[in-house]
């Protein structure tokens, strides 16, 4: 019931007057959880890079690795901030295949993914799925919540899945993700993904830039250099910072159509000493 109220509530605040980057992303995806003013967007982003939705697709792909190497690896808890609206399979599931009794705390910032929160807490009957509204900047109330549901004395897997284009240095992405870092034990994980303009030349990148930002939307897509920032303090796991298509692919079917495609983002998965 409270879930429900909550759901009810979240649509209530949904602004369709501007686009988003979950609603985006969900249309990218094929889904059907976003309005005109994404789709325009959306629209003219793919009229310029028709490979979009392709690229869209191998960074999910690489979160669908990248857990099921950490899981692999014996971590049990996953703390994901800027979840995005559901999309099968969802961290939670590719954790709980390798270990049913995973437990993962999911945060996002924009109330469509709240209104979705009901299917992404269905999860093993072992294992714990919870899901707290907030603004990755909130690190206090984002690790508040993870509380009652992580032991942060033991590994946590803190994945920031292309999050971060969406957050400027003013805007103190650096410093966020210094603060979820802190909080972490030794033998945690933190998984990212990010855009980049490095792949591609340097006009394509501006473009798109462009467009997000004449949606009204933040896009730094940031240089290998101003990626690796991010993992300050900890240590990259083999194969180190890499484009999405090249982390661990055996550990995955590849993406209909990546063939001749680049992600155009970076990626790593770096443990705490
Ligand atoms: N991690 C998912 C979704 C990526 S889209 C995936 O890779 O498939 C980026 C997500 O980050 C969106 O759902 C958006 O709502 C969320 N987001 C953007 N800025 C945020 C912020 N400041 N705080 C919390 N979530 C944010």
């Amino acid at each position: 019931m409270e879930q429900q109220d909550a759901g009810r509530d979240a649509l209530s605040r949904i602004d369709t007057g501007k686009p988003h980057p979950a609603r985006m992303y969900d249309w990218f995806l094929g889904g059907k959880d976003n309005y005109p003013v994404d789709e325009e967007l959306g629209r003219q982003l793919v009229a310029f890079a028709p490979v979009i939705p392709v690229m869209a697709r191998m960074n999910r792909a690489f979160m669908h690795r990248a857990v099921r190497w950490t899981a692999g690896q014996g971590v049990r808890q996953f703390l994901d901030v800027g979840t995005g609206i559901p999309t099968e399979p969802n961290l939670h599931q590719v954790a709980q295949e390798v270990s049913p009794d995973a437990r993962v705390v999911y945060c996002d910032n924009d109330p469509i993914v709240l209104a979705h929160a009901g299917a992404l807490l269905r999860g093993t009957p072992e294992g714990v799925v919870d899901y707290v509204q907030a603004d990755a900047h909130d690190t206090a109330a984002i690790l508040e919540h993870a509380r009652g549901t992580l032991d942060f004395d033991r590994p946590v897997a803190l994945s920031l899945i292309a999050l971060l284009h969406f957050i400027s240095d003013e805007d103190g992405a650096y410093e966020l993700v210094e603060r979820l870092k802190d909080a972490l034990a030794p033998g945690s994980f933190l998984i990212m993904s990010h855009l980049t303009p490095d792949f591609h030349p340097e006009e394509a990148s501006r473009k798109v830039s462009d467009l997000y930002r004449a949606g009204g939307l933040t896009m730094d897509m940031r240089s290998r250099e101003r990626f690796v920032r991010f993992f300050e303090g900890l240590e990259p796991v083999e194969p180190g910072v890499v484009a999405a298509e090249d982390w661990h692919p055996e550990l995955g079917e590849p993406v209909p159509g990546q063939e001749n495609v680049l992600s155009g983002s970076y990626v790593a998965v770096a443990r705490k000493g």
